[in-house]
């Protein structure tokens, strides 16, 4: 199966083997696995002052995927906060070789991505629209100046580049040993061959390591096992949704050209013929990423799990496979044609379903980290080894990087499911990136709610959340239905328009189950929950908004607590943090030691919900209940028969509009769905979904988390203070912060801009510039059809935050106007009825 290129430890087991020096007994943390992620966290936690850090290595430094990769350093990154890990690492790269006298092979040519299309065009100025506001330079340049900068591409082959100074590559072995020579000199220590053999939980909350030289007692372990993670994962007892993938790369002879160039060449990535080429040495390494039918995965090792002995080892390369791309890059890089190949390198790169890694503390045990899941493991070592570390040492992490959130996975991630989407992953790995891009692979997935057939008869346009599916919009007859994305208004536009214009006027139904449930009980629940959020606890039948912070007054998330009882609450939270706010609810009741029992009843229960200015109307036809709003006000609770269906029902919608969520047993979704339908036909009920939701809840001044909601922002700047009870008595995490914020004022603050685009609608995380000056970015965006033109949320320094202030928002290269405007844009039902309420009782 595997190709053994250079074997590196003797023969014989671990146990054989002697151990570097004694073992400890224990340890603040141990790092399992010595590549170059592991190394990297060992550094950075033991550069931060953490003693008794220990890493264990079962062979020897790097002898996974790290020792053969091909070290490609970027910065660009599509994704939003993964742009900070690529920045960190390069940055620590720049100054590695003089903090450890190790020398790291970093050379920093920069890198372009050839444009060889009017859609790649257009990529490329969406990447540039979000990477304008971040830290690393990036900018486009012309077919000529490519040329100028590679001499050695097909000039009729090129309309322009990506450009990315300071992008190159680094020698990953080295790399590995200066990490490791860093982590010794700040106190850790570094065992091999000591292979971890098995994880006991202690009753402290720790782990007892068991090794095949003594075990050690730990209060936390990182998991950084590379190809070995689910292995190791499952000596805890989880499934982590991990695969390998074989990836292979070329190394040419010299090639005269080459070797004749007076500076060393950019990395190109050729994204049309989907390669990498580098230059190497006096030669050229050049790695495809293979079509999703051609490529190899290696699903024999995740569930036998890896050969024993394969460390520095490789599978046999194949080059028939990558025949496609040879032909593309000898196109694109003529003087490839007549390159000898000098070796050619195929090894395992592990792959989650998504690309992104597993970086985080996991849900539903304590104190085990995962470091795992990186297919570009060399780029975001540094950046990884600093974030987690930072969020040991500090119980919170120092930015947001929800994106590669282990708790993002779940029970529903199966290993044929993890296999398909790395199949996706790594096939597409060059494909053109949209806008609200919804991957295909492994769809549908086994979440769905007891209407997705229905609804799916019905036109729902169905979009991935959190494994589940959920309508996005739906096409009705002359619609054109279908996935068609596009960096434009595209052919949702209209549809969602109209679903709008039907709850804005008369009713609208949507299917919320995908939303997380959890009950939270017990004799504690009050002082707990009252620790745990900054708003004031909703009395008995009421429901309020209310956010997690973290120590450091950070938005961790924000939830619906409804109180069922005096001491039983029902919360609810986004379908996206479902394990993400579990989690951190359960971390705290423990360490607080606080006595209450926590159900995540996601699963067990459905969720609809029906909005607009009928649906008290469409309600009152299905219960004996009183609805009014005297008897069933804004923000409160009952529990009642809706069509037949024990229901929780609460007062509350986020479209802003009057309505109501109903929650069920699962298995009565369709029932109540079918109840509510025929009841509101004849105020011409209607199916709504996602993006319409979207626009309702920007008009109405709705935050959303992981949009303006993040750990990197306070609730102050995010216009959350009405949220953030800092006279209740409870000294709720984060209030010392949240006081100090609030003395020493915010320097930045999320404000409404209404946008003067044309056929294109912000999304969020685009550049904000007034003159040539970046001044902040959006955080969401939608056409709004109230105002019938784009607006945007967006973090502003204060001077540009009045009324009436300009900006420019950058979107696909043109740069639209944008003012602010006064928020909420429209009124809440609520609100407006609160009003009309007070008015009358003045007359
Ligand atoms: C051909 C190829 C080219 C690549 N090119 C690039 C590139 O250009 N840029 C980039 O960023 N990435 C690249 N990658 C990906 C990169 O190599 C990996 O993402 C990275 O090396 C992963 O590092 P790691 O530390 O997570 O895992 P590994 O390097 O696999 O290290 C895991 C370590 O854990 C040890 N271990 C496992 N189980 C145990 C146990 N029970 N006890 C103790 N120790 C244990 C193993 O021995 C191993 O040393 C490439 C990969 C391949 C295959």
């Amino acid at each position: 199966m595997f190709l053994s290129l250079c074997y590196v430890s003797s023969n014989g087991s671990a146990s054989s083997r002697k151990l570097n020096k004694r073992l400890k007994e224990t340890a603040e943390t141990v790092v399992i696995g010595g590549g170059c992620v592991g190394t990297s966290i060992a550094y950075h936690l033991a550069k931060a002052g953490m003693k008794d850090v220990v890493l264990l290595e079962k062979s020897e430094l790097t002898a996974g995927s790290t020792w053969h990769a091909a070290g490609l350093t970027t910065y660009y990154n599509p994704g939003i906060n993964a742009k900070n890990l690529h920045y960190y690492s390069i940055k620590l790269f720049e100054q590695l070789e003089e903090e450890t006298g190790q020398q790291i092979g970093f050379h920093t040519p920069g890198s372009i991505r050839l444009l060889g299309t009017p859609e790649r065009m257009d990529e490329a100025r969406y990447q540039m629209q979000r990477q304008g506001w971040n830290k690393a330079p990036q900018w486009l340049i012309s077919a000529e100046e490519v040329l100028e900068k590679f001499p050695l591409l097909n000039p009729n082959k090129i309309l322009g580049g990506l450009y990315n100074p300071g992008e190159g590559h680094i020698d990953p072995y080295s790399l590995t040993q200066a990490y490791a020579i860093g982590a010794r000199k700040y106190g850790a220590d570094i065992y091999m061959p000591a292979p971890v053999t098995s994880l006991v939980p202690r009753s402290d909350g720790g782990w007892d390591v068991e090794t095949e030289h003594g075990t050690i007692a730990a209060k936390r372990i990182v998991n950084a096992a590379g190809i070995w993670g689910q292995e190791v994962g499952r000596m805890v007892g989880i499934e982590h949704p991990l695969i390998p993938v074989h990836h292979q790369y070329v190394v040419t002879a010299t090639i005269p050209e080459v070797a004749a160039l007076k500076e060393e060449v950019p990395v190109i990535r050729d994204l049309e013929g989907s390669y990498y080429c580098r230059q190497e040495r006096s030669g050229l390494l050049f790695g495809p990423y293979e079509k999703s039918h051609m490529m190899r995965l290696q699903e024999d090792w995740v569930t036998d799990g890896v050969p024993k002995g394969f460390g520095k080892e490789l599978y046999e390369s194949d080059l028939d496979r990558i025949q496609e791309h040879t032909e593309h890059a000898m196109e694109m890089i003529p003087v490839l044609a007549k390159a000898d190949i000098q070796s050619v390198v195929s090894g395992p790169i592990i792959y989650s379903p998504d690309l992104l890694p597993l970086l985080g503390p996991f849900q539903g045990l304590r104190n085990y980290w995962a470091a795992v899941g990186f297919s570009y493991g060399i780029i975001h070592s540094g950046g990884a080894g600093k974030f987690l570390s930072d969020w040991i040492l500090n119980g919170e992490p120092p930015y947001d990087l929800i994106e590669m959130d282990p708790n993002r996975y779940g029970k529903w991630t199966t290993q044929e499911y993890t296999a398909i989407k790395a199949r996706e992953s790594y096939g597409n790995n060059n494909l053109l990136g949209y806008p609200k891009e919804d991957r295909l692979g492994g769809r549908p997935t086994e979440r769905t709610s007891g209407v997705y057939e229905k609804l799916r008869r019905r036109g729902a346009e169905y979009g991935f959340h959190s494994g589940w599916e959920q309508p996005h919009w739906f096409a009705l007859e002359g619609d054109e239905a279908g996935y068609k994305p596009s960096y434009r208004r595209t052919n949702w536009h209209m549809p969602v328009g109209r679903e709008y214009e039907m709850v804005m006027k008369t009713a609208g139904i949507m299917d919320l189950t995908p939303f997380a449930k959890y009950d939270i009980k017990g004799k504690d629940t009050v002082a707990f929950l009252d620790n745990l959020v900054a708003n004031k606890l909703p009395k008995v039948g009421y429901g309020a908004v209310c956010h997690m912070l973290t120590p450091r007054g950070r938005v961790y998330a924000e939830i619906t607590l409804t109180r069922i009882a005096e001491d039983h609450f029902f919360c609810i939270t986004g379908s996206g943090s479902e394990l993400h706010d579990l989690r951190w609810i359960e971390e705290h009741a423990v360490n607080g030691q606080y006595d209450v029992s926590i159900t995540n009843c996601t699963d067990e229960m459905g969720a609809l919900t029906i909005a607009g200015p009928s649906s008290r109307d469409i309600l009152a036809q299905l219960t004996d209940e009183d609805v009014s709003h005297e008897a069933f006000p804004f923000m409160t609770m009952r529990q009642m028969s809706i069509a037949g269906v024990l229901c929780r029902a609460i007062r509350i919608s986020y479209t802003g509009e009057l309505g109501w969520e109903f929650y069920h047993k699962r298995g009565d979704t369709e029932k109540l769905y079918d109840g509510l339908i025929s009841a509101g036909e004849p105020y011409g009920i209607g199916d709504f979904g996602v993006y319409a939701m979207n626009v309702m809840r920007i008009e109405k001044g709705f935050r959303m988390w992981g949009q303006e909601m993040l750990t990197d922002n306070n609730p102050i700047e995010a216009g959350l203070s009405m949220f953030i009870k800092m006279k209740k008595k409870s000294d709720f995490i984060g209030k010392d912060s949240i006081r100090r914020i609030k003395e020493e004022g915010v320097k930045r603050k999320l404000v409404l801009l209404k946008v003067d685009t044309d056929n294109i609608d912000p999304e969020g995380n685009e550049t904000i510039r007034v003159g040539d000056k970046v001044v902040g970015n959006t955080t969401s965006g939608c056409f709004s059809y109230n105002l019938n033109q784009s607006v945007a949320y967006a973090y502003l320094p204060l001077d540009l935050t009045d009324l009436g202030t300009k900006v420019k928002v950058e979107l696909l290269g043109n740069h639209y106007d944008g003012t602010v405007i006064k928020e909420p844009m429209l009124l809440t039902e609520p609100m407006r009825e609160k009003i009309k309420r007070q008015a009358e009782a003045a007359n």
